[in-house]
């Protein structure tokens, strides 16, 4: 999945939201450049998880973040409830080319995430580790197509379990910042890309919250072990259409609009 293009619009970010931002599977170019920037160092390994940093650092350090990502590939792997198959790279990056202003991004089986190699990672760090870890899980052991909504929404969802909106009560547009400057009679699943990244991945977790509360935590994962068109895949599993769940999204949002302009 390609988002490059969303790197464009990062400057837009807002600081009211605290989770880091970052941009999902990439295309290689960016993942090659990252590598290729740096003469990294193994810093530390269990064999199944290595974490490889620009420079050497302490040894409890580089445990630190070894330890961050095994406990968030568990988290992430009970939920999806799909086996931690796979050598996976955490690389710890202290600065991305320029023109990216994002704060992590992933491949099949590498995370990259902004931070202080130097120092233990927090929990904003801890967050978008988790959040990438979806896309790897997603990456390599879904078969389905995913839509940006459903790819992002999911991530966003996942991680914001520890966040503390979804599936915790928490209204998921609480906090939601620009939600008033979206022209409620264009809301479209496909145009979430363009959004300010932030709002969009949080729109895009909230048609997931209503995926889950009209289907169930089951029939999501069912989606994961159908082949090819998500579309088609939605229908078999679900019985509705997407365009049906993508009108009550839009539905959602307006409600909120309209809630805030009172
Ligand atoms: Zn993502």
């Amino acid at each position: 999945m390609r988002h490059a293009a969303v790197a464009i619009v990062l400057f837009a970010a807002c600081a009211q939201i605290t989770a880091p931002l970052e941009l999902g599977p990439l295309d290689g170019s960016l993942e090659a450049a990252v590598v290729r920037q740096e003469k990294w160092v193994l810093s530390e390994s269990d064999g199944s998880v290595s974490v490889l940093t620009p420079r050497s650092v302490r040894n409890e350090v580089a445990r630190a973040w070894l330890r961050v990502v095994r406990e968030e590939r568990m988290r992430v792997a009970a939920w999806l409830k799909l086996p931690m198959v796979g050598k996976l790279e955490l690389r710890v990056v202290d600065r991305f080319p320029d023109g990216f202003e994002a704060d992590g991004f992933s491949s099949a089986k590498r995370v990259f995430v902004k931070g202080n190699p130097d120092a233990e990672p927090r929990s904003a760090e801890r967050d978008l580790i988790g959040h990438e870890l979806v896309h790897v899980f997603l990456a390599s052991q879904w078969k389905v197509t995913r839509p940006f909504w459903f790819e992002e929404g999911l991530a966003t969802y996942i991680e914001g379990e520890s966040l503390g909106f979804g599936g915790t009560g928490t209204s998921l547009l609480a906090g939601t910042v620009g939600l008033e400057a979206l022209d409620s009679r264009k809301l479209m699943f496909a145009d979430l890309h363009s959004y300010p990244p932030r709002l969009g991945y949080r729109l895009a977790a909230l048609a997931i919250d209503d995926f889950l509360v009209r289907h169930g935590k089951s029939k999501l994962l069912a989606l994961g072990r159908e082949a090819g068109d998500f579309e088609g895949a939605y229908a078999v599993v679900t019985g509705e259409t997407v365009s049906l769940l993508e009108e009550r999204w839009r539905s959602a949002i307006r409600a909120e609009i309209l809630r805030r302009s009172r």
